[in-house]
């Protein structure tokens, strides 16, 4: 793999109450697949470099990135990027990076996605992936997310949903108006109603804060979807 590339901050896009999309163009970016990630790294005046996970929500070939980051209150890295960075700024990137969680056009098999909060971001790249490819493999998508003013992509997602896509949103403090049911956590019910059956044979891929990954890995094994089908990544926190 190669080392850091120079990524000049092309757009910022504002993604969510508390995140944004950054577009990065990355001279020498070899392109990636859907579900990868990349190292970005900060370097302050005085030398200190700071070194973070993005998954990236483009895919395929071209120098042009995008990723979408959430502000992580407090944090040193995130409020940088998501209140600060400016069009023209450059920061460096190293990648693409992962093998496993990865999702790619010939792989026929059905798919269950779920994600929570900006752990949609890789899950995205892989159902534009899906959409691009205009693959039939049966594709879902679960997303639980506080409120409708933090979901990530939820205008391109929805327009998205056809015979081979479906998207369910699970709101965890506030729905939208006119939204049946009431809001709240994940549960098994509410896995069983929006997800691909075991008996269905889906490949899992599950992504977001560590707790959410671990809360909604347990319902799956609990739902008869074996640990060996389900691939998690998890993006910190507790
Ligand atoms: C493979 C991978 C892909 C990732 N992709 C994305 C992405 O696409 N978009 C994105 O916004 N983030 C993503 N992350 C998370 C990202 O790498 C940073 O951890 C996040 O931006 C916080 O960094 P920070 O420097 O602001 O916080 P830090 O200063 O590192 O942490 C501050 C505090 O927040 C907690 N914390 C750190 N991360 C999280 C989190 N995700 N949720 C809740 N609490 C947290 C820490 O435990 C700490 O207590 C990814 C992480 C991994 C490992």
């Amino acid at each position: 793999m190669s080392g850091w590339l120079a990524a000049r901050v092309a757009e910022v896009v504002p993604a969510s109450a508390s995140g944004r999309v950054l577009v990065l163009d990355v001279p020498g970016w070899p392109g990636n697949l859907a579900g990868q990630h990349l190292d970005l790294r900060l370097t302050a005046e005085d030398g200190y470099q700071a070194v973070r996970s993005y998954s990236v929500a483009s895919v395929g070939a071209g120098e042009r990135v995008e990723l979408a980051v959430d502000e992580v209150p407090d944090g040193e890295v995130s409020p940088y990027l998501v209140q600060d960075v400016r069009p023209g700024d450059v920061l460096e990137v190293r990648g693409p990076l992962g093998r496993y969680f990865v999702w790619q056009p010939e792989d026929p098999g059905p798919v269950q996605l779920v994600a929570g909060g900006s752990g949609v971001v890789p899950l995205v790249a892989m159902v534009r992936a899906h959409a691009a490819a205009r693959s039939p493999a049966p594709f879902r998508l679960l997303c639980s997310v506080r409120t409708p003013a933090d979901a990530f992509y939820r205008p391109e997602l929805e327009a998205l949903v056809d015979d081979a896509f479906r998207l369910d949103w699970v709101w965890t403090r506030a729905a939208p108006p006119g939204w049946p049911g009431t809001p709240g956590r994940l549960t098994a019910a509410g896995l069983a109603a929006a997800a691909l059956p075991p008996e269905a044979g889906p490949t899992v891929y599950v992504c977001g804060p560590t707790g959410f990954v671990e809360a909604a890995a347990s319902l799956l094994v609990a739902a008869g979807h074996p640990p060996g089908r389900i691939r998690t990544e998890r993006f910190g926190g507790s």
